[in-house]
């Protein structure tokens, strides 16, 4: 099972030793200040373990898009300062434009053990998006044990993610890796049955292989949000000015065949919540009906599940052991249209299932309506835990050992 038996920092010694730990530190910021450290915060069982352990614990992220080096607006020097205040403990910042140039290298060499010493972006480097070893083995040459805690990085192979294990013999996951592996590996690869799944987002095309590699895995998937009009579309109804992909409606047909073949139940909405245009601005007050899904009049879009539906889904909730869900059902930033994700929120709030939010607008949502502590657990990649759910192995799972 990909990704279920990784070593751990509860299996590693670190005493002494200069442990390098990928982190996930891209915070938003608002002029140099930091408006939500969730990231920070979620990053702290890891470090206090290393630290207590006596590691020399450096600290390593990207943050944001720099696009051509160095830029001041892109330094974590603020999460160094707010990480200081979290740990109750001096965090050196390594100003460093070279990220592991003279500066960072002097900062290690003069750690003691139980020392945090957080290293400027990573992104600095311009070879760290494209994964070429100089910089691995900048970071190797100053790192004895890595530790791979940046879930939202993982699907990437960069040089901070991946590379440097090239050049470095003892790795671990952190605790937020493991969390996020346990949960996620375990719902795809060995769910506690009935296992139902439920997507939503705007785009079919964004999903495709999500739709084909859940449909397998689970006994139930259940579709809505804007990609559930091309499915409806792939029945034969009508969809008015709902969004629709024509070219995946073949697809969709396909996936339906799918569904059937293998005896899973494939629940697309019976009733839809429709209005003349799409709200402008998002949040804006609009007028609503709600139709049967094939009686969407011509020059109406669909924009939220209907009432019928959120009833249906909900069903489908409460017998299920695990639940994993990805994309709201609706337009959920405007409250009119947001009924449909409350009511699927509040369906998995209510089951003693397992329940996991994979990551992005569906954990906004689900943050925004106050389900969060409701839920098993709530992944802090969007993309990462996409392409989990799509079967696939992700760069930064894959380099780290696995337990003996
Ligand atoms: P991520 O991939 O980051 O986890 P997500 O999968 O949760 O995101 P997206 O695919 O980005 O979700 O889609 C979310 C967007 O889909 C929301 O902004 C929402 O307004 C929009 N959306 C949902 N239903 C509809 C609809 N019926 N018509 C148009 N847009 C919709």
């Amino acid at each position: 099972m990909a990704g279920l038996n990784k070593v751990t920092v509860d299996d590693i010694n670190v005493k002494g030793k200069r442990v390098l730990v990928r982190c996930d530190f891209n915070v938003p910021l608002k002029d140099g200040v930091i408006t939500n450290d969730n990231r920070i915060v979620a990053a702290l069982p890891t470090i206090k373990k290393l630290i207590s352990d006596g590691g020399k614990v450096i600290l390593c992220s990207h943050l944001g898009k720099p696009k051509n080096g160095p830029e001041d607006k892109f330094s974590l020097a603020p999460v160094a300062a707010r990480l200081s205040e979290l740990l109750g403990k001096e965090v050196k910042f390594a100003k460093d434009d070279e990220v592991v140039g003279a500066n960072a290298k002097a900062a290690v060499a003069a750690m003691k053990d139980g020392d945090v010493v957080l290293l400027e972006n990573t992104r600095f480097r311009k070879e760290e998006t494209k994964n070429i070893e100089d910089f691995s083995k900048d970071l190797a040459s100053i790192t004895d044990v890595f530790v791979m805690d940046a879930f939202g990085s993982a699907h990437r192979a960069h040089c901070s993610t991946a590379g440097i294990t090239d050049y470095i013999k003892e790795t671990a996951v952190g605790y937020l890796m493991q969390k996020e592996i346990q949960y996620l590996g375990n719902a795809v690869e060995d769910p506690v049955r009935p296992f139902v799944a439920i997507l939503g987002g705007a785009k079919v095309a964004d999903k495709l292989n999500v739709i084909s590699n859940l449909l397998e895995k689970c006994d139930t998937l259940i579709i809505g949000g804007g990609m559930a009009y091309t499915f409806l579309k792939a029945k034969g109804c009508e969809v008015g000015t709902s969004l629709v992909d024509l070219e995946k409606v073949d697809y969709c047909k396909e996936m339906l065949e799918k569904a059937e073949k293998l005896g899973k139940k494939l629940l697309l909405p019976v009733d839809t919540t429709i209005a003349a245009s799409f709200p402008d601005p998002i949040d804006a007050a609009i007028e609503v009906s709600v139709v049967d899904a094939d009686k969407i009049p011509a020059d109406k879009m669909g924009l939220d599940i209907g009432t019928k539906t959120q009833a249906l889904f909900a069903e489908a909730v409460k017998s299920a052991k695990t639940v994993v869900w990805n994309g709201p059902m609706g337009v959920f930033e405007n409250p009119i249209l947001a009924k449909g994700t409350i009511a699927v929120a509040k369906a998995l709030a209510d089951t003693d299932a397992t329940t996991i939010i994979g990551g992005g607008d569906s954990a906004a949502a689900v943050v925004q309506l106050g389900f969060a502590d409701k839920m098993s657990h709530i992944s802090t990649g969007g993309g990462a835990s996409l392409e989990y759910l799509e079967g696939k192995v992700l760069p930064g799972v894959a380099v780290i050992a696995e337990k003996k």
